[in-house]
This record gives structure tokens, C-alpha cells and sequence, in this order.
């Protein structure tokens, strides 16, 4: 599969200021906006600009193969205009034999390059704006009143958004070991499920799902695996 060109320099100045190859803020873009999402942030074009130009960045040989399309319909609409006004079009048909040409190579040169859709730019970018990542504004075109998004991102915001889900996470780990260390487990040895003692209880300790006797389980492990991961998250803070 042919790669994209992320692994050039950058082209816009956004990633001049965060590095997207940290690991924290590759992991916290990779869970936000997937490979996708990272691909789209590497590539953005300079300036605002609109989710079909982000489109065209990503996908360049589409691009290509779209204007030869586009070219090739143009000429077309050409010659039909001028054979009705009795014109002559030797010099257009030549045009579009050439155009046609280029077309079919183009298309052809498409080949495996991964395709991400107008329509994954657009939910990307939506995620990134929910997350005040992107500068969105709006202009609407005088002549035919039609609306157009121009976007930019701007990632200024993000080692403050890592800070605050590590924070979460930390609180959630510190939570869940409490409830470890409150509660005594018993599991389904067909692994259905999971339930605390007085949970257990009141199913006379046969799994509801599948009517085995449920077993108890030793969750020292896992409460220092947990006791681990807070212990890294204590170190880092
Ligand atoms: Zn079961």
C-alpha cells in the first residue's frame, strides 16, 4: 500500500509547535481521531481552508484525477456550446483527446493510495472543533449566498487537555482500586461475569447467565497491577 507523504516535513506550521510523534499526544490524538485524524493534522495545507482542500491534501493523486475528470467535462461542455454556434472545434476535440488521455493515466496512477473520504474529513474536523481544536469561520459567498467553512487547527489547547484526562484517569484508577479493596468477588468460570459478594448472594451464587457455581476470586493481582499504574501516574505528575 502506497504511504502518504507524512513522513515529509510538515507542511503547515501547527506541528512546527507540538510534536505529534510524542508519544502522549500521538496516543491522545490516536484514541481522539484515530490514524486518520493524525494523517489529516500532518497534511493540513497552510492557511484556512475548506474540508474538500483538506480532502484534496490528503488524497493527492485523487485530486489529480478529479481536475482531469473535471477538464475532460469542461471540453466537453465546450464543444457541444461551439458546434451549436456552427464554430469550429478541431482545435478543442484535439484538446480533449489529450485531456481524455491524461484522465485514464491519472485514474490509473490512483492505484492503492488510501482513500479518506470528504466525509471522514468532515467527522474528524468535527471532533477537533468539539475539542476547540480547529478555528472554524464562515463565509458566505455574495453572489450565490452559499455558506463555506474555512478551517484551520490550532493544537495550543492540547498538553493542557492531556493534563486534564491524565488527571481523569488517575481519579478513575484511584476509585476503582477503592472498590477493589472494598468488596470481595466472585466470577462465572465460564467468564460471563463478574459480581460482589452480596450480588452473589442474592443468586445463590450460581451465575444468572448460565447456571454454573460462581467461584471466588483472588483480585490481589489485579489491585497491584492497579497500585502500579497510580504509583507511574504519582511519578509523572
Ligand atoms: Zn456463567
Amino acid at each position: 500500500m502506497r504511504e502518504h507523504s507524512h513522513d515529509l516535513k510538515y507542511p503547515n506550521e501547527v506541528n512546527d509547535l507540538i510534536n505529534l510523534d510524542d508519544p502522549l499526544i500521538h496516543g491522545y490524538l490516536l484514541r481522539l481521531i484515530g490514524e486518520d485524524g493524525i494523517t489529516l493534522i500532518r497534511n493540513m495545507p497552510e492557511g484556512e481552508v475548506t474540508d474538500e482542500e483538506i480532502c484534496n491534501a490528503l488524497n493527492p493523486l485523487r485530486a489529480v484525477s478529479k481536475a482531469a475528470d473535471d477538464r475532460v467535462k469542461k471540453l466537453n461542455i465546450e464543444i457541444k456550446a461551439a458546434k451549436e454556434k456552427g464554430e469550429e472545434t478541431k482545435k478543442l476535440e484535439k484538446e480533449l483527446a489529450a485531456a481524455e488521455k491524461e484522465a485514464v493515466t491519472a485514474k490509473e496512477n490512483v492505484g492503492d493510495e488510501k482513500e479518506i473520504t470528504l466525509n471522514t474529513v468532515r467527522k474528524i474536523l468535527f471532533i477537533l472543533y468539539e475539542n476547540k481544536f480547529t478555528i472554524c469561520h464562515r463565509e458566505r459567498d455574495a453572489n450565490s449566498g452559499w455558506l463555506t467553512f474555512r478551517w484551520m487547527i490550532n493544537m495550543d489547547g492540547i498538553y493542557h487537555q492531556i493534563e486534564r484526562e491524565k488527571k481523569k484517569l488517575y481519579r478513575n484508577l484511584v476509585k476503582r482500586k477503592e472498590y477493589e479493596d472494598n468488596n470481595i468477588f466472585y466470577v462465572c468460570p465460564q467468564n460471563c461475569l463478574r459480581l460482589v459478594f452480596d450480588e452473589a448472594t442474592e443468586t445463590e451464587f450460581l451465575c444468572p447467565l448460565c447456571g454454573e457455581d460462581l467461584v471466588f476470586q483472588d483480585n490481589e493481582p489485579f489491585k497491584e497491577l492497579l497500585d502500579k499504574r497510580i504509583e507511574e501516574f504519582e511519578e509523572t505528575a
